[in-house]
């Protein structure tokens, strides 16, 4: 008797188990109703924890000169409130609707205002820091009228140190607004850098190169 009941009890146990495991999701997808959509348990993780960074910044002591941090930060004028990551990753949420997995010409996309797509460059090639800019980026394409980019001038200087592959030169990789969603991945990037949150160089170079995106 007691040999028939143990495997029945284990199978029980590592259905529920498993289920337990896919099912253990933050809580904010569900609320939001924020479809995922293709990803493996592995790929929602990394998702996660890209949000859990995000949530977790605060601003701290600045690391910066105070009259460069005056003249060039913007974070407060374009989000609408001061930077820190609970507010920040409310942003975020709220202008999404699905995520879906698809590999494309760029590390992540936003479709009708609302449905983003990411796929192995995101997943496999870009830092945490990256990734989490990225989803900033794709958020400010859900607002208004998308800001759509424009393409980059003839004679563009500059390279896509992410995409060694990629010609800037004529590419819709540029914005000429200043309230783009380069202007605004570059926003964040700069807070990163003034108050030394995440490698300071690291955010520093990346916001150098955001901002180059933003044609005058
Ligand atoms: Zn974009």
């Amino acid at each position: 008797m007691k040999s028939k009941i143990a495997p029945v009890f284990i199978l029980l146990l590592s259905v529920t188990l498993n289920s337990a495991t896919v099912m253990a999701r933050e809580p904010y997808w569900g609320e939001r109703r924020i479809e995922l959509l293709g990803f493996t348990e592995q790929q929602i993780l990394v998702l996660e924890s890209t949000i859990r960074q995000l949530q977790s910044l605060e601003p701290g002591e600045l690391k910066i000169d105070k009259g460069v941090y005056n003249r060039l930060s913007r974070f407060k004028e374009l989000f609408g409130f001061s930077f820190n990551g609970r507010d920040l990753s409310r942003w975020l949420l709220s202008r999404i609707q699905s995520i879906s997995y698809e590999n494309s010409w760029t590390a992540a996309a936003n479709r009708n205002q609302g449905d983003f797509f990411v796929g192995d460059l995101f997943f496999k090639q870009m830092s945490p820091l990256e990734r989490l800019y990225s989803l900033i980026h794709e958020a400010r394409h859900s607002d208004d009228d998308g800001y759509k980019h424009t393409r980059c001038p003839k004679g563009f200087r500059y390279i896509s140190s992410r995409q060694p592959d990629l010609n800037l030169e004529k590419v819709p990789a540029c914005d000429n607004s200043p309230y783009g969603a380069y202007a605004f991945q570059a926003a964040l990037l700069f807070e990163l850098f003034a108050f030394g949150l995440f490698e300071q160089d690291e955010a520093g170079l990346l916001y150098n190169s955001s901002i180059s995106r933003v044609i005058p």
